[in-house]
Order: C-alpha cells, then sequence, then structure tokens
C-alpha cells in the first residue's frame, strides 16, 4: 500500500516548488492506488498559520490534487497537524533518553555562540561539540536549580557513514562526523523539525517521502533516528531544484516569474494548464507530447523519468501552455474566467443586461485564441471601451500614409452610414460593396479597415471586430481620420 505525504509548514499561499512536491505525491499514490496525505508541520511557526493551512489547502483544491487524509476530512492516523501531535512524541524521547541516544543539554546561546566562534576562528566547520554528553554532577545540579530548561540533542555516532538509495539522487552517502549532536526536542519542549517528521511518517505509515532537494542534508539525520528507534526506513526521493529563467536559484522575492498558486488563479490561467506546466518541472514524458490530462498523467508519470538536475522555470512556456488550453476551453468558461477581469477594470458594469451579456461574450471569443491568460483581456479589448484609438504602431502609420487611405475609408464610411442593420452577419457584403465601389481589394482594403478601426495591423476576426464596435464608433474613426 503506496503511502505518500506532502507536509508543508503553514506559512503563506501554496509556491510553485510545493505545489510540485504535492503534484508529484498525488501522482504517485494515484497511480499505485495508494494514499495522499496532507499533513502540516506547524511546530517552528507561529505566524499565519490558520491561514496557511487554508491557503495551502485552497491551492492544492484548485489544482485538482485531491487528498485522502488531512486536516479537514481526517483520517485514520489524525490529527494531521503536529501541534496537536506533541503527545504522541514523548514515548519516542524516552526510549532515545533511555538508549543513551539522546541526552539533555543545558547550553545557552550565549554558550553555543562561543563555541561556535572558536570554532570558526580554528577554520573548522561549526557544530556542536557534544559538551553536554557527560556534563558534571554537580553542574547538573547547579543548572537545575537555576531552572535552566534543557534542550534534547540526538547522539550522533562517529566516524560512520550513512547511505540511502535515493529514487532521483541514487546512491548517497553523508558522513557522521560531519553532523554534530543536533536538538530533537527545543526547552519549551516541541519538537524540531527533523525529528517530529521520522515520528509523524511512521506513524501514518508514509512508505516513501518526496521533498525538495534542500532536504536532503536533513535526510541523514533522519536515518540515524529511524535506526536509534528501530522503525523501518521510508523510501526518499529527493526532488531537485526550480531555477529561474537566468538560471539562478529561485527566491521567493523575485518578480519576474509568478511564483504562487493563488496568483495563477487570480490572472485568470486554467487548473490543468499549470499542472500540466509543473509537472514538467523535472519529470520528462517518453515521446515529444508534451499535452498531458491529469488522468494520462497518472498513467505515465514515474520518479525513474524525474530528473536530477535542476528544472528552469520557463513563463514563456507557461503562458503557451495556458494559452493552448485556453483555446480549447468552452467559451462559457473562458467568460466566466475574463468577466471579473473587465469588471475590476472599471470597462463593464457588475449587473449585465442581456444585450451587453451577448456582446461581451462576443467580444471574449474573439479574443480566446489569443489570450496567454484571462486578465489579457483587459489591454486585448481596450480598443473596444476606448472612445479615440491611437495609432503608434509603425507599421499602421505608414499604411495610413498610403494613397488609397481615403478612398476606401469614404468608402467604408457610406457603407456604414446607410447600413439599415449592423449585423455581424452583414459586415462582409458591407466590405464586399466597398470593394466594388472603390476597386481595392485584399490587403488594401482590409487592413486598411482594420487599421483605421483598430490602430492595429494584426488582430482577430475583422467582421466581428466591426461588429462589437458599433455603428457609431465605428463612424467616429472613419471620420476622425477622414
Ligand atoms: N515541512 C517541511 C517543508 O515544508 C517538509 C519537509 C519534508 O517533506 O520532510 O519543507
Amino acid at each position: 500500500q503506496m503511502r505518500v505525504r506532502y507536509a508543508p509548514s503553514p506559512t503563506g499561499h501554496l509556491h510553485i516548488g510545493g505545489a510540485r512536491t504535492a503534484l508529484f505525491d498525488y501522482l504517485i499514490a494515484r497511480k499505485h492506488a495508494g494514499q495522499f496525505i496532507i499533513r502540516f508541520e506547524d511546530t517552528d511557526q507561529t505566524r499565519h498559520v490558520e491561514s496557511g493551512i487554508g491557503n495551502q489547502l485552497e491551492g492544492l483544491n484548485w489544482l485538482g490534487l485531491n487528498w485522502d487524509e488531512s486536516v479537514d476530512v481526517g483520517g485514520p492516523y489524525a490529527p494531521y497537524r503536529q501541534t496537536e501531535r506533541l503527545d504522541l512524541y514523548q514515548p519516542f524521547v524516552d526510549q532515545l533518553l533511555q538508549n543513551g541516544d539522546a541526552y539533555y543539554c543545558y547550553c545557552s546561546e550565549a554558550d553555543l555562540e562561543q563555541e561556535r566562534a572558536e570554532q570558526e576562528a580554528k577554520g573548522e566547520m561549526p557544530r556542536y561539540s557534544g559538551k553536554c554528553r557527560q556534563i558534571q554532577p554537580d553542574l547538573l545540579e547547579k543548572y537545575k536549580a537555576e531552572g535552566r530548561k534543557p534542550s534534547i540533542r540526538f547522539r550522533v555516532t562517529e566516524n560512520r557513514v550513512i547511505a540511502f538509495d535515493d529514487r532521483i539522487r541514487e546512491h548517497v552517502e553523508f558522513e557522521s562526523n560531519g553532523i554534530g549532536d543536533f536538538i530533537i526536542v527545543r526547552p519549551d519542549g516541541i519538537p524540531t523539525y527533523n525529528f517530529a517528521v521520522i515520528l509523524d511518517d511512521h506513524l501514518m505509515k508514509i512508505n516513501l517521502v518526496i521533498r525538495g532537494e534542500e532536504h536532503l542534508s536533513n535526510t541523514p539525520r533522519q536515518i540515524m533516528m529511524y535506526e536509534a528507534l528501530g522503525l523501518p526506513i521510508p523510501e526518499f526521493a529527493h526532488l531537485s531544484l526550480i531555477l529561474n529563467p537566468d538560471r539562478k536559484k529561485m527566491s521567493k522575492r523575485d518578480e519576474s516569474i509568478i511564483q504562487f498558486i493563488q496568483q495563477y488563479k487570480e490572472l485568470g490561467y486554467l487548473p490543468e494548464a499549470v499542472l500540466n506546466f509543473i509537472v514538467l518541472l523535472g519529470w520528462s514524458p517518453k515521446g515529444e507530447e508534451e499535452i498531458f490530462t491529469k488522468e494520462e498523467l497518472i498513467e505515465q508519470f514515474d520518479l525513474d523519468r524525474v530528473s536530477k538536475s535542476p528544472a528552469v522555470f520557463d513563463m514563456d512556456k507557461l503562458n503557451w501552455m495556458n494559452n493552448h488550453y485556453l483555446k480549447k476551453a468552452e467559451l462559457s468558461r473562458v467568460v466566466e474566467l475574463s468577466l471579473p477581469h473587465l469588471q475590476k477594470a472599471g470597462l463593464i458594469p457588475e449587473e449585465l443586461g442581456a444585450e451587453q451579456q451577448e456582446w461581451v461574450t462576443r467580444l471574449i471569443g474573439l479574443n480566446q485564441e489569443r489570450m496567454q491568460y484571462a486578465a489579457e483581456i483587459v489591454p486585448l479589448s481596450a480598443l473596444f471601451f476606448q472612445e479615440d484609438v491611437s495609432y503608434e504602431e509603425e507599421e499602421a502609420k505608414a499604411l495610413l500614409t498610403e494613397e488609397h487611405v481615403p478612398v476606401v475609408l469614404q468608402g467604408f464610411l457610406n457603407e456604414v452610414a446607410q447600413a439599415e442593420s449592423f449585423a455581424v452577419e452583414n459586415i462582409p457584403a458591407m466590405l464586399k460593396a466597398v470593394q466594388k465601389a472603390t476597386g481595392f481589394k485584399g490587403k488594401q482594403l482590409f487592413m486598411t479597415i482594420r487599421v483605421a478601426l483598430t490602430g492595429q495591423t494584426h488582430g482577430p476576426d475583422l467582421n466581428m471586430t466591426v461588429f462589437l464596435l458599433g455603428k457609431a464608433k465605428v463612424i467616429s474613426r472613419l471620420n476622425k481620420l477622414l
């Protein structure tokens, strides 16, 4: 029975890196008919925890990664939040203390600071010296009398190698001499991440741990504790870093890429596109095809095809992919995503009449192929809302100086002015009539009218563009140029 978990520290919104871990967890669980568990590691953080839990779940839910066990749905190994599990850890602390695999440490911050400074001065890697391993009884009494609260440290065996076979990084070795005795329970009685994580993974029967590479150096510490407690060790899969487009380590402050799932939702990306993009951050499919539904991914995904080298985040590719999905989406769905953006921009009212609704639906339909994400409807359709249009595009400006222009525009103006119906079906006939009357056709006819009405040489369907602009705007724009 495959049991995998995503174990975020609930400090904020779901980040693209966390989403990738969760997605890989999800795909593995579904592929093997196992369980996907979400557990919150909230022992380190005091701030934003409540909203952080909600935000994480909301992001996962939006991506369509449903889970089997967590704080909201419960499960056989509840609670799923570490601060509610503190009682469960005590027997393991006792076992380690009794066996001599852990000990009380009374060193104060100042003591440790001094030790670090001395080691650095000698050019050594700073690590805890193990000073409290054999604390003198009189000193112990003194500290106790002073009311000092000890932390508990794990005793690391010297001169050994901790080796494991990672599903992605393959054979990995660490020397124990590089690892100082580390704290497993803080003076306030709260276990540290490294300790709580192994106990929860054990108690929740997790057999595969998928997480970011930044945790690789924690793994030997965790393995030593599993061994000391005589617990089975799960398999590990450490995912490579995600790099910025400039191949630098992604920093949460970098604004050149969108990093939080919530932002994608707000900008009107489609969850299936974001999901498809994220899976390719490290995983490569067998063939050339890069577009996959969730169901296809469940079938095809495998850790064997996850790369050890870093993934590079390519925003253009994400936009291309989202555009690909938007083009194929139902218009009603694209409308639903786009409307709030037009409303927020103050271009259309909150309440729409039937006619307005139809007009705006067509406007969105007109731009559906071009949008990378729904918020782009605002710049893409701005010219339908403005009174005047500006002619700044070089090619457009040049075209407007050509000799045929006044003839074509006047011809079109005549047609529009006398048109009885401005229905979209009638526009082609009007253009045909201009062609007949002026003798201009093709680019000289269509491009001229397009530029006159939109200021752009390229754009979506001309007939629909003319229709959606409406008679009044068309006449006024033609008049201004003539
Ligand atoms: N709480 C840790 C994190 O958010 C989880 C690491 C792990 O999966 O073991 O990075």
